[in-house]
C-alpha cells in the first residue's frame, strides 16, 4: 500500500476510534492487572504475617502450659521426698498449687503402676495406662504420651509424667498429670482463623496431640513429621504455603519444634480462607473492568459506526458528484443518440489535429457527410425508425473509420470525419472507397433491409481553410454541392463553390420577401410520350432568381420554406401561376398539355389546400384533369387515412395525381394501392445507371410492371441521353423527362421550343 493510504487510512475517523478504543481497553486492562497482583501480594504477606503472630502466640501458650505441667510434675516430685503421696496431694491442693482440678488430673503411680493417690479418683480413663508407666520409668525427662480416648468424657487425653525415687535412689514410682488434648488448642479464635485454618500440637514421633480444625477437634493422627516440620526453624517462624498433608489443605503453615519438650506446634490459615476478600475485591475490580470495557466497546463502536456510516455517505457524494461531473462532461462533448463526439468536441478535435498538422507539416481531411433523402425515412417510418438509422450509421461510419480518429455528428443527418496526417488525395480516396464500400451495405430495420446513400463534402488543411471553422463551413458547402449533383456522391472543395454565394445567404429574411418582390419564377420542362413522340406534359419546377446571388433551385430553399411555414403562400403562387401559364399556352395556339406541379409534405397536409387547388382551376379556366400534382411516398405514408382523404377529394375534384421520385420511398405496396394515382415518376437516381447497371434495369422494369398492372402511367425522370431514353421505351414506358429533352427553361423559351419543334429529343 502506498504510505499516503496509510496514512489516509491511520487518520479516518474509524481507524482513530478503534485505536482510540484500544489504547483505553489497554490502559484498563493494564491497570487492573497491576492493581490486581499488587492485592494478591499484600495478601499474601498479610496472610503470612497473620501466620507467624498467631504461631508466636499460640507457641506462647503451649510452652507456658507445658511449663506449669512441668512444674507441678516436679513439685509432686520434690514432695514426695518428705511426705506420702496422698499427703503430698491433700497438701498442694490445700495450699492451691496444683492446676484446676476440672480440666487436669495429677495422680502418684507406685513402681508397680498402682494408683497411691489421684485428684480424680472416680474417673479410672484418667490415670495412666501400665505401658505409659513403663515408658516414663525409662525417660529421666518428661515423658508425653499419645493421645488416649477418655469414653466417659468422650474426649483424647494427653498424659505428662516424670519417675520418682526413694531415699536410696531406687525407682519408687510415677507421678502423672493428664489433661485434655482439646486444651492445648482452646485459644483457636474462630473470628481471626475461620473455620479451615490448624492449631495443632505434633510430637516428634508424627502423631498430632491435638489438633483443631475450626471447631473440629481431634489427635491421635499420624503423619510424616519431617513432612510437616522444617529441619531448621528459623527464629521467627516464616510461614509457607504449603498443602496439609493430613486434609490436603493449602494453607500458610507454620511448623516449629519446642526448645524443651518433644513437641512441635503447627499453625496453619487456610489459604482460600485468609485469601477470599482479596479474591472478592479482584472479582469487583475484574467486573468493573470488564463492564467498563463492555461500555467503552459499545460506545466507540456505535461512534465508530457512526462516522462510518457519515463517511460512507460522504464518499457516496463525492463518487456521486464525480460521476455526475463526468456524465455533465460527457453528454456536453457527445451526441445523446449516436454516442458520437457532438459539434464541440469535433471543433475541439480538429483544433488539435490542426496543430499536429502544422507542427508535422502534414495534411488533413475534413468529411462532411449528410444522408440522402433522410427526410424520407423519417417521414415515412418515424422518428424512432430515423434515430436507428442513424445510431446504425454512425456505428457502421465509426467502425469503417477506426476508433483513433474523429467522427462526429454535426446535427441531424450530418457526421463529419477527421482524416488527420494524411499525404494527399490519394489517401482520402482510398479512405472513401472503404467507407462507401461500407456504407453501400444494407441497414436492417424492423426486419426490412434498405439501403442509404450520402453525399460528401471534402476539405483539406491548409489547402481550403486553415483554421476549424473555414475547414467545416467549406465541407458543408461543397456537401451541398454534392447534393446538387444528384446526391449519393462526394466532392472536394474548390474555389469556384466559395465562400462568397452560398454560405453569405441570409436566406431566409430574403426569402420572405421573395415572394413580394416577383423573385420566384417557373421554370418548365417538358414530358414526353415514348409511343406516339409527342411532349404531351410539362413539369413545373420553382426558381428563385435572387437579385445578388442569381438563380437559386430549389433543394436550396424549399426545406428552409418548409420549415418557416413559407411554402404555403409559395405553393399557392406556383399553383396559379402554373395553370394560368398553362391556359395562356393554348391561347397560344399550342395543344393542350398536362401541367405538372409539385407538392411539399406541408402544403399537402395545409387545410387551404383543396381550396388553393379550386381558386386556381376556377381563376385560370383550366380544365382539372389538366392538373397533374405530383406527391412523394413519404408525404402519404405519415398519416395513410388522412392522404386518402385528401387525394379522394383532389381525385373528385378530377385532379390527376403522381407519385415523384418514385422508389426512393419505403411504402408497402398494399397501401399505395389504397391512393387513386394516376402516375409513377420513376426517381432519377435509378436512370442515371440504367444502361450499365443490371440491378437498376431490372427494378426500373419491376415498377413499370407494377404501374402497369395498376393501370398507371409511368414516367422516367433524369433521362439525359438517347440511350436512356431508347431502352426505356423498349422496357414499355410511358413517358421520359430530363436534360435528354430539355432543361428546364423560363416559358418564353418553353414556348418557343414547343412552338419551333426545337426539343433535343426531336432533332435527333
Ligand atoms: P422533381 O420534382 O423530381 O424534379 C425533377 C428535378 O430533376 C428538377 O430539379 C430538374 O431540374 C431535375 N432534372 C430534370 N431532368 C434532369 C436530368 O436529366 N438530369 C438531372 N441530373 N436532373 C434533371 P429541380 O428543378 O432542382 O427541382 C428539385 C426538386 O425540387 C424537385 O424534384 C421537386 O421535388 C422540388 N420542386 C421543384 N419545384 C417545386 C415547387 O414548385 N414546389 C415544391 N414543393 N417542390 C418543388
Ligand atoms: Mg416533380
Ligand atoms: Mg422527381
Amino acid at each position: 500500500m502506498h504510505p499516503t493510504n496509510w496514512r489516509a487510512r491511520l487518520t479516518d475517523p474509524v481507524s482513530l476510534f478503534a485505536v482510540a478504543a484500544l489504547a483505553v481497553l489497554v490502559l484498563i486492562w493494564a491497570t487492573t492487572f497491576s492493581q490486581v497482583s499488587r492485592e494478591r501480594v499484600a495478601a499474601v504477606e498479610s496472610a503470612k504475617s497473620l501466620a507467624a503472630d498467631v504461631a508466636e502466640t499460640y507457641e506462647a501458650q503451649v510452652v507456658r502450659a507445658l511449663r506449669e505441667i512441668d512444674h507441678t510434675l516436679k513439685l509432686v516430685r520434690y514432695n514426695l521426698a518428705t511426705e506420702s503421696p496422698v499427703r503430698v496431694l491433700a497438701n498442694l491442693r490445700h495450699m492451691e498449687l496444683l492446676p484446676p482440678e476440672l480440666l487436669f488430673t495429677v495422680s502418684i503411680l507406685g513402681a508397680d503402676g498402682k494408683v497411691l493417690a489421684t485428684t480424680h479418683p472416680l474417673n479410672e480413663e484418667r490415670q495412666p495406662r501400665a505401658a505409659f508407666v513403663r515408658l516414663v520409668r525409662r525417660n529421666s525427662d518428661i515423658t508425653v504420651s499419645v493421645p488416649s480416648l477418655d469414653s466417659v468424657a468422650n474426649e483424647w487425653r494427653l498424659f505428662f509424667g516424670r519417675p520418682y525415687h526413694d531415699g536410696s535412689d531406687q525407682f519408687a514410682g510415677v507421678i502423672s498429670l493428664s489433661v485434655h488434648s482439646g486444651y492445648f488448642v482452646s485459644g483457636y479464635e474462630q473470628g481471626v482463623l475461620g473455620a479451615e485454618s490448624v492449631l495443632a500440637l505434633l510430637g516428634i514421633d508424627g502423631v498430632f496431640r491435638a489438633r483443631r480444625t475450626g471447631n473440629d477437634v481431634s489427635a491421635g493422627e499420624h503423619v510424616s513429621y519431617e513432612s510437616v516440620v522444617p529441619d531448621v526453624a528459623p527464629t521467627r517462624a516464616d510461614a509457607v504455603i504449603a498443602r496439609n498433608p493430613w486434609d490436603d489443605i493449602s494453607r500458610f503453615t507454620v511448623a516449629r519444634k519446642l526448645f524443651e519438650f518433644p513437641l512441635a506446634i503447627v499453625v496453619g490459615l487456610s489459604e482460600s480462607e485468609q485469601l477470599e476478600p482479596m479474591r472478592q475485591r479482584v472479582s469487583t475490580y475484574m467486573g468493573r473492568a470488564a463492564i467498563a470495557s463492555a461500555l467503552l466497546t459499545a460506545v466507540f463502536g456505535v461512534l465508530g459506526w457512526v462516522s462510518w456510516q457519515l463517511q460512507k455517505t460522504r464518499e457516496n457524494a463525492v463518487h456521486e458528484r464525480i460521476v455526475h461531473a463526468k456524465r455533465v462532461e460527457y453528454l456536453a462533448f457527445h451526441d445523446n443518440l449516436t454516442g458520437l463526439p457532438n459539434r464541440a468536441l469535433l471543433s475541439r478535435s480538429l483544433a488539435e489535429d490542426i496543430r499536429v498538422s502544422r507542427r508535422e507539416g502534414s495534411r488533413l481531411a475534413v468529411m462532411f457527410l449528410d444522408i440522402d433523402r433522410f427526410k424520407n425515412i423519417n417521414d415515412s417510418l418515424g422518428h424512432d425508425a430515423g434515430d436507428a438509422v442513424l445510431r446504425a450509421f454512425g456505428e457502421r461510419l465509426r467502425t469503417v473509420i477506426g476508433r483513433d480518429k474523429t467522427v462526429a455528428r454535426f446535427g441531424g443527418d450530418e457526421f463529419v470525419v477527421l482524416l488527420p496526417r494524411i499525404a494527399g488525395r490519394q489517401d482520402i480516396l482510398r479512405a472513401l472507397d472503404k467507407l462507401l464500400g461500407e456504407l453501400n451495405k444494407p441497414f436492417e430495420l424492423a426486419g426490412h433491409e434498405f439501403r442509404v446513400t450520402v453525399s460528401i463534402g471534402i476539405t483539406m488543411f491548409p489547402d481550403d481553410g486553415e483554421d476549424e471553422h473555414t475547414l467545416i463551413r467549406n465541407a458543408d458547402i461543397t456537401m451541398f454541392y454534392a447534393k446538387e449533383q444528384g446526391k449519393n456522391n462526394f466532392q472536394f472543395y474548390s474555389d469556384d463553390l466559395s465562400s462568397d454565394s452560398l454560405e453569405k445567404l441570409s436566406l431566409e429574411s430574403s426569402l420572405r420577401n421573395a415572394l413580394d418582390r416577383d423573385e420566384l419564377r417557373l421554370y418548365y420542362q417538358a414530358k414526353y410520350e415514348l409511343s406516339s413522340g409527342r411532349v404531351v406534359g410539362v413539369e413545373a419546377l420553382l426558381r428563385w432568381c435572387h437579385p445578388d446571388l442569381g438563380v437559386i433551385t430549389p433543394m436550396q430553399f424549399i426545406p428552409l420554406a418548409e420549415e418557416t411555414g413559407l411554402i404555403v403562400p409559395i405553393g399557392r403562387w406556383v399553383l396559379n401561376t402554373a395553370c394560368l401559364q398553362n391556359v395562356a399556352w393554348q391561347w397560344a395556339g399550342i395543344s393542350p398539355l398536362s401541367m405538372a406541379v409539385n407538392l411539399s409534405a406541408r402544403q399537402f397536409l395545409d387545410r387551404t389546400l383543396l381550396a388553393d387547388v379550386k381558386h386556381a382551376l376556377d381563376s385560370s379556366g383550366m380544365s382539372p384533369n389538366q392538373l397533374e400534382l405530383e406527391i412523394t411516398e413519404s408525404m402519404v405514408m405519415q398519416d395513410v387515412e388522412r392522404a386518402v382523404r385528401i387525394l379522394d377529394s383532389l381525385k373528385s375534384m378530377g385532379v390527376k395525381i403522381a407519385v415523384d421520385d418514385f422508389g426512393t420511398g419505403y411504402s408497402s405496396l398494399s397501401t399505395l394501392k389504397r391512393f387513386p394515382v394516376d402516375t409513377f415518376k420513376i426517381d432519377r437516381s435509378f436512370i442515371r445507371d440504367l444502361t450499365s447497371s443490371a440491378a437498376d434495369r431490372s427494378l426500373v422494369e419491376a415498377i413499370i410492371a407494377l404501374g402497369k398492372s395498376l393501370r398507371l402511367t409511368v414516367v422516367a425522370e433524369g433521362v439525359e441521353t438517347a440511350t436512356q431514353a431508347e431502352l426505356l421505351r423498349r422496357l414499355g414506358c410511358d413517358q421520359i423527362q430530363g436534360y435528354h429533352t430539355n432543361e428546364p427553361v423560363p416559358e418564353d423559351e418553353f414556348a418557343a421550343i414547343l412552338g419551333g419543334q426545337s426539343l433535343a429529343w426531336s432533332r435527333n
